[in-house]
């Protein structure tokens, strides 16, 4: 079975977009792909971020995962930083990682900017070796996730690339190694709609945890009520009608896209119900889309958090199943580059 992995971190809290661009997707694979699907905690910490609030978001991201539909009897769920091997491999990695590439991650430049020079860590630079390290390790050949993410699977097909010629091939398969590769080069895969969902508050930069105002996204615990608020307040325009595509019009279009994808309805059908519809009426419309999207996920998580040993044995089966052949991997990969072995 070829294999699927892919993460969400546990900042904030999980919101439409990762749902759209990542999660609701995952769900879909679990039945024909070998899945693996993680919290990435250890990529939280590139930013400041609350030390009290991790384990538990921790846990809130992964019954979310569950509540979205992940079943774990078909998919591994488990925390990150409970397989050390992620670390392992990506300080390997690292040594084989120029600086200059991880300086042209937009990522990097972005976050980096909003920060400051001064509270920008080296794990904010270094992050993409990390994430490369987590589908690496898995010998991944598909990786989910949104258009945001596109460059750092570049990278990581690229560090791939790199260790495969530098110690695979005939050296490796000397060494004892199967197969020409050390590494399966991995491939993204962006939904065609909805792998940039944009943010509520402004049509040009994406949907976010990290933005500072709650306002610009749609959380999936949110409640009713503030849902249909943050659609009442979201930023719209002055045209008449509404339309997508049109690049002067990018709240009108990320609007329609998420009432799109969240009614489940085709695009051109969507164009024609709204093309004389007054933001008013639009409005109400979207809330209730989203309501009745988000609720039957909302109660499950409600189930779910009721019983929290249920959640440590899903997270505690999943990393050991992951653990296994992470660990293969890197005792690999060291054996590879030459280490002394234990
Ligand atoms: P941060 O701002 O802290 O980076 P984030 O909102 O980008 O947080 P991540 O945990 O970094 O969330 O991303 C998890 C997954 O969700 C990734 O696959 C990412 O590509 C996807 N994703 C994030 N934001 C969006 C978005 N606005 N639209 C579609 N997909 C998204
Ligand atoms: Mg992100």
């Amino acid at each position: 079975k070829k294999r699927v992995v892919s993460g969400v971190q546990p900042t904030g809290s999980v919101h439409l977009g990762n749902y759209i661009g990542a999660i609701k997707n995952w769900v879909s694979l679990q039945d024909t792909y070998e899945t693996f699907f993680f919290i990435v905690d250890l990529h939280a910490i590139t930013l400041p971020y609350d030390s009290k609030e991790l384990s538990k978001s921790t846990r809130s991201t992964a019954a979310i995962y569950l509540a979205c539909g992940i079943d774990p009897l078909k998919a591994s769920v488990f925390v990150q930083s409970h397989i050390r091997a992620h670390i392992e491999l990506m300080w390997l990695l690292s040594s084989m990682t120029p600086i200059s590439w991880l300086n042209r991650m937009i990522q990097f430049k972005e976050k980096s900017r909003k920060e400051g020079d001064e509270h920008v860590g080296v794990a904010l630079l270094t992050y993409p070796v990390l994430m490369a390290s987590d589908i690496l390790l898995y010998q991944s050949d598909l990786v989910p996730v949104g258009e945001d993410q596109k460059q750092h699977l570049e990278l990581t097909r690229d560090l791939a690339d790199r260790v495969n010629s530098l110690y695979g091939g005939r050296k490796w398969k000397k060494l004892g190694g199967r197969g020409g590769s050390i590494f399966k080069i991995p491939e993204a895969l962006i939904p065609p709609t909805g792998g940039r969902v944009m943010s509520l508050t402004d049509g040009l930069s994406k949907m976010s945890k990290s933005a500072p105002s709650d306002l610009s996204r749609i959380n999936i615990l949110d409640s009713k009520d503030v849902i249909s608020n943050k659609i009442k307040r979201c930023k719209t325009d002055s045209f008449p009608g509404l339309e997508f595509d049109n690049p002067e019009r990018p709240e009108c279009n990320n609007l329609l896209s998420i009432y799109q994808l969240v009614t489940g309805r085709s695009k051109e059908e969507i164009a024609l119900e709204c093309q004389d519809m007054n933001w008013g009426t639009f409005k109400i419309n979207l809330a209730d889309a989203l309501i009745d999207h988000l609720n039957p996920i909302q109660v499950r998580y409600e189930e779910i958090t009721k019983d929290p040993s249920y959640l440590d044995q899903i997270l505690s089966e999943g990393a050991s199943k992951a653990g296994e052949i992470a660990d293969q991997t890197l005792n690999n990969v060291y054996q590879a580059m030459g280490f002394l072995r234990r």
